[in-house]
């Protein structure tokens, strides 16, 4: 397998401790877990740990508290984990020391604990050799299944990994493989679909793939850089003014590249980004002031559409639009759709993106949805990861 890295599958772990980083940085609303899909994508890791018996120790980090934030606990998290599983879950009153230690001791076969937000220690973030050291403590191996937190070299990432025997879980394995294979092994046609609000945040992924698709798409706000680049008037439409000469360089790159880089050919507008707005369709792509785009367009959709449907893979990356707006949610919608009925391979990255395909209720129609936003960009970028490089080799 691609990946390289000693597996969990592999590992000796009955009557062991195991530290599992897991990402479990879910949406919370009023007190409960608001949408579950990262704690039973952790689910096959867990099972497969109970089954062979270990004492398994869970950790992640959940929003951006900046010390301990008891609105950022993971106890709701650890609430949820116990109803998908049947099985209770002990929750540590911390990230480490020595009160997690005396739990960690308590725990027998098969047992479940969820440490703490990992963010309410400052070593987190800055990877501290001591607060990996006192993670490492109580446990005899790693497993890292927390993909979505792969691209950041923390102390539950990397700053653990290197202290202990350390393995991949199983779905950063899939996630990997599945991720990896669109670049490496792609059927083709290979169609790339790239939307969202920045372009900054995607080309990287847009560089590289302009050596390796057939095509790529581009919609959402994304598109405003391309059309300032090139002189067309966006109106008030989102326009990230750090991504323009970015969006310049890609098209100069795209000329020369033996892949097409096609560009929205209408928009439906808005006054303001809300629901209730004027909304007016646009037969091209030129936005006079007082409006904004805010979704492509039918004939966008439809091309859009058409090529996904042709596509032997799909890569889709960012919603075409304002898809939160139902007015502006149809070219989102549209591409959703054509992504769930495409024959070809279909790989769905990006948190909004995602989003979407469930909002529609497509998402279990799709090959491979990812629990990464950040980290699956860098992946497809084609950069190592570091929580994935620290772990030992197969
Ligand atoms: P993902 O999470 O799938 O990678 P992004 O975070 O890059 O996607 O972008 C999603 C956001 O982009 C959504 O909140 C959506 O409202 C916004 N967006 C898309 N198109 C537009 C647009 N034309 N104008 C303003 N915002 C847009
Ligand atoms: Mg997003």
């Amino acid at each position: 397998m691609s990946l390289g890295k000693a597996s969990v599958r592999d590992a000796d772990v009955a009557a062991s401790t195991v530290l599992v980083r897991v990402d479990f940085n879910v949406p919370l609303e009023d007190g409960r877990v608001a949408d579950d899909m990262r704690i039973r994508a952790a689910l096959p890791t867990l099972e497969l740990l109970r089954e062979r018996r270990a004492a398994t120790i869970l950790v992640s980090h959940l929003g951006r508290p900046e010390g301990t934030d008891s609105a950022l606990s993971m106890r709701p998290v650890g609430e949820r984990l116990a109803e998908l599983t049947g099985a209770p879950v002990t929750q540590a009153p911390a990230v480490a020391g020595g009160e997690v230690d005396a739990l960690a001791a308590e725990l027998g076969e098969g047992d479940l604990m969820l440490l703490e937000n990992s963010r309410f220690d400052p070593g987190e973030t800055e990877n501290d050799p001591d607060l990996a050291r006192r993670l490492a403590a109580p446990v005899d191996l790693f497993v890292n299944d927390a993909f979505g937190a792969s691209h950041r070299a923390h102390a539950t990432t990397v700053g653990v990994a290197e202290l202990l025997p350390s393995y991949a879980g199983l779905l950063l394995e899939s996630e990997v493989e599945h991720l990896t294979a669109v670049a490496e092994r792609p059927r083709r046609p290979l169609t790339v679909v790239l939307g969202g609000a920045k372009v900054s945040d995607k080309i990287g992924v847009i560089d590289r793939f302009l050596e390796i698709a057939d095509e790529i798409l581009i919609g959402g706000a994304m598109c405003f850089c391309f059309f300032r680049a090139q002189g067309i008037p966006t109106g008030d439409s989102l326009v990230e003014e750090e991504g323009v000469p970015e969006a310049e360089r890609a098209l100069h790159r795209a000329a020369a590249a033996d892949c097409r880089l096609e560009l929205p050919v209408d928009l439906v507008l808005g006054r303001d980004f809300n629901a209730a707005t004027e909304r007016r369709d646009a037969e091209g792509i030129e936005v006079s002031d007082g409006w904004m785009g805010l979704d492509v367009g039918p004939r966008t959709a439809e091309a859009y559409a058409k090529s996904v449907g042709a596509a032997g893979t799909v890569l889709w990356n960012g919603p075409m639009g304002a898809f939160e707006l139902e007015p502006f949610a149809a070219g989102t919608r549209t591409l959703a759709e054509a992504v769930a009925d495409a024959p070809g391979t279909t790989v769905v990255g990006g948190g909004d993106s995602v989003a979407a395909l469930r909002q529609f209720g497509l998402d279990d129609r799709v090959d491979w949805l990812s629990t990464g936003g950040g980290a699956s960009l860098e992946l497809l970028e084609g950069k190592p990861l570091p929580g994935v490089e620290a772990l030992q080799d197969a």
